[in-house]
């Protein structure tokens, strides 16, 4: 498989760990050498604690890129029985346009009711296990059970379910490919059900009205339910033999790129065949390392961080670049063809996602770009003697 064979794109970064994020660490004042003062005004700490690049910006930092993080612990929580949810869109962040995430939890047996949409659901379980079902619009069905690190896809318009396993049911986020989808705009059978005259629906399903007279009068969204049989014994005889496609995807079973500093696993359409509209790489990087300088040509970045603490600064053009702080349950953003590099500023494993409105995942390496062009010509540019670019070629020969 060639995803990813070329390099590491994770630098293993000789000399970052004495950045101005360790430097930043020694003051909660937006102080920077002479210049600044302290804060005499009201203040939350705790904020400004967590934003460290913001109070303290790095001295690169210029002119009025839009705001790029947003976190689900700031997102409204939608409470029902068995479960919640909550959602990041372009009405919490909006620059994010071409993608929107839900962060959701089920409790064992409890259920995400059979619902369709119209953007295809793209999903990471972040903790637990479900049972996941759809049907496609061939009439092959699909039914999978899903562990903390695998993946789903579900086509747009798909009809399909998510239920809670025990011992705990799950966590997990889902992400749509249209920042302005939310998840209260899902096509529900129960509310299909309460709006549809009930002769008619018995008639389309050969029933006795008066087997209808339970169906619910409005949706259920999430509900309590009891877990369900073996999954064996789950199965619905499908007369095609299921989808011609998985659905479900085991990313992390996958063996990751391995650079110095850090491990990737990417899951698009090479590897993931139906997952057209979502490409996604999850990114370990390890303390004092950092993903290095980057674009992407083809789409805007969609990231969702799971664990460890991280800055990202953006470069725009024109002389812009802004410095954001990231930690667990966040939502970063990134405009395509923006540069960016993600450092890890904290002292365990630094997990996020990169996901993409796009069928394949591609970034241009900035340190590949160098050591692949005439170094004479980059050596006119920059001044870099080019017996160091020819050290950063060998350096990105291929690691697998
Ligand atoms: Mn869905
Ligand atoms: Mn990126």
């Amino acid at each position: 498989m060639d995803i990813l064979d070329r390099r590491t794109l994770i630098a293993a970064a000789a000399a970052c760990g004495a950045t101005a994020a360790a430097a930043a660490k020694n003051s909660n004042e937006p102080l920077i050498g002479a210049k600044g003062a302290p804060i005499i005004g009201p203040r939350n700490v705790e904020r400004e604690q967590q934003n460290p690049d913001i109070l303290r910006p790095p001295s690169t930092d210029h002119g009025s890129i839009p705001n790029l993080r947003f976190s689900f612990a700031d997102a409204h929580m939608k409470i029902r029985e068995g479960g919640w949810s909550r959602e990041v869109t372009v009405r919490e962040l909006p620059v994010a346009t071409t993608m929107a995430g839900v962060n959701m939890r089920l409790k064992s047996g409890a259920v995400r009711e059979l619902h369709w949409h119209k953007p295809a659901e793209w999903a990471f379980m972040l903790a637990g296990r479900a049972r996941i079902t759809a049907v496609d619009n061939d009439g092959h069905n699909f039914i999978s059970d899903v562990k903390a690190g695998d993946l789903w896809y579900f086509p747009s318009g798909i009809p399909h379910s998510i239920q809670g396993l025990p011992e705990d049911g799950c966590e997990f986020l889902l992400a749509f490919p249209d920042g302005s989808f939310s998840e209260d705009s899902t096509f529900a059978i129960t509310d299909l059900f309460a709006h549809t005259d009930r002769g008619v629906l018995a008639k389309n399903l050969k029933l006795d009205a008066k087997q209808l007279d339970q169906i619910p009068t409005e949706e259920l969204f999430i509900f309590q339910s009891d877990p369900p049989p073996p999954i064996d014994a789950d199965r619905i005889e499908d007369s095609l033999g299921g989808v011609p496609q998985d659905m479900a995807f085991r990313l992390m079973e996958q063996q990751p790129t391995i650079s110095p500093g850090g491990r990737v696993r990417i899951a698009d359409t090479r590897n993931f065949p139906i997952s057209t509209d979502v490409a996604a790489a999850h990114v370990e990087v390890d303390p004092g390392h950092m993903r290095e300088i980057h674009w992407h040509p083809n789409a805007d970045e969609w990231q969702f961080y799971i664990s460890g603490k991280a800055r990202m600064t953006v470069f725009a053009a024109e002389g812009n670049a802004r410095t954001f702080d990231y930690q667990a349950g966040d939502v970063g953003y990134v405009p395509k063809s923006m540069s960016h590099f993600i450092e890890n500023t904290g002292g365990e494993p630094l997990q996020f996602l990169e996901l993409f409105r796009s069928p394949r995942f591609m970034d241009v390496s900035l340190a590949q770009w160098m050591a692949l062009t005439p170094h004479e010509l980059v050596e006119a540019h920059l001044k870099i003697d080019r017996s160091a670019l020819e050290a950063i070629r060998k350096d990105k020969q291929p690691v697998i």
